[in-house]
């Protein structure tokens, strides 16, 4: 068993082999540029590029023509919602998110906010579930879009995406969805959904880092972008700079294999999820964080009345995992998912988030339920 075992998936996963395979030859011998319209090094490249978008849009159900290549889905986001924004300047104004969504959505609506946009801030209840009644109260006639994340990052909570997306139809409005953690690990289809805009990452689903899309809705009503990088006019003129070619093939690369293992997948990771928090919350002072309707692979457990840090130290040892402190484990601050979900301080500092993934087995979550327990009780005994 090598240590420590990875238990961070959420964070980002490691590519597939069969995906260094297929990207290997972008950076040798088809090196061409995608825009390079005149010879065959162009055109292998364009052919490699259209055949990923088609294996991204057929993972979630889209055309290729709606599938967009960014260089992260932190870049699809702010062109999402900056780029909807932008648009429609002076007339719609108005925005609606939640408040435990990803920071590249909260931080790129506050950079709105400073620029006179208003933003209705969702709050969640303990387990970090919307209420769609306020949702739907929240609506104004000015409302241009809801900003709601299909899972989250932290707790793997799943939203209502379609009622989310219906809701918003039904108030002129659009709807944007993070579905950066859900993409690949369980069934998603745009058009089932209603989503207008939905962003995914490569590296998140065994893909490499540095690549992603944005699936934009086509047809009515039309969905108007400003670009928020200009240059070239690749990608519909709204996204200019040469495309990664390597990156794209092996996102597409990545989208096709999760599609034919999800199910499977899913399923497995959720009997050894189950069986991890079974054992998680036998600890004296544990609790789970989130609902019941999540993503199968993620566990975030809290552990009361001890410190986040030396938890965390302890734990890292031997096993790779998130702690409930905002965005790095050396943070001081405690997570705002956490917190948004009434989590004290010392709480939410205390908590592990678990995610499981392909290289998971039985025997690692057999170790971690017995490591985490060693140290959780050696930590109250010595407090
Ligand atoms: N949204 C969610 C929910 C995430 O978990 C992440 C990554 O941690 C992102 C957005 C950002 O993705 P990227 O790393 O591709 O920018």
């Amino acid at each position: 068993m090598e240590l420590p075992i990875y238990f961070d998936h959420n964070a980002t996963t490691p590519c597939h082999p069969e995906v260094v395979e297929a990207i290997l030859p972008y950076f040798t011998s088809a090196y061409g540029n995608a825009s390079s319209i005149h010879h065959p090094y162009g055109w292998i490249a364009e052919n490699a590029v259209e055949a990923a978008r088609e294996e991204v849009a057929e993972l979630i159900g889209a055309e290729a023509k709606e599938i967009l290549f960014t260089s992260s889905a932190t870049e699809a986001i702010n062109l999402a919602i900056k780029g909807l924004a932008m648009a429609h300047k002076g007339k719609k104004t108005h925005l609606i998110t939640i408040a435990t969504e990803h920071k590249a959505v909260l931080d790129t609506i506050e950079d709105l906010v400073h620029q006179g946009f208003d933003c209705t801030f969702l709050p969640v209840n303990a387990q970090g579930e919307i209420s769609l009644d306020q949702l739907k109260a929240s609506f104004k006639t000015n409302t241009l879009m809801l900003v709601g994340m299909t899972a989250n990052n932290e707790t793997g909570n799943l939203h209502p995406i379609k009622e989310m997306a219906e809701m918003a139809k039904a108030h002129d409005a659009f709807f944007v969805t993070d579905a950066v953690q859900a993409v690949g690990k369980i069934p998603l289809n745009v058009k089932d959904s209603g989503v207008d805009m939905l962003a995914l990452s490569a590296h998140k689903m065994y893909g490499p880092k540095g690549v992603a899309a944005l699936y934009i809705r086509k047809g009515f009503p039309k969905i108007d972008l400003v670009a928020q990088i200009t240059g070239g006019g690749q990608e519909m003129g709204l996204r200019s700079g040469t495309l990664n070619v390597p990156g794209i093939v092996g996102l597409g690369k990545a989208s096709s294999i999760s599609l034919k293992h999800q199910v499977a997948e899913s399923e497995r990771l959720f009997n050894l999820r189950n069986k991890l928090e079974i054992g998680l919350l036998k600890i004296t002072g544990s609790q789970r964080n989130g609902s019941s309707e999540r993503l199968p692979h993620v566990c975030n457990v809290s552990f009361k009345d001890i410190l986040g840090k030396p938890l965390l130290i302890r734990i890292n040892k031997k096993l790779a995992v998130s702690s409930g402190a905002a965005c790095s484990s050396i943070s001081d601050k405690p997570s705002h998912v956490l917190t948004a979900m009434g989590l004290d301080k010392a709480t939410a500092m205390a908590t592990l988030r678990l995610s499981l993934g392909r290289s998971t087995t039985d025997k690692d979550v057999d170790f971690a339920i017995d490591y985490i327990s060693r140290v959780v009780n050696d930590l109250r005994t010595a407090s």
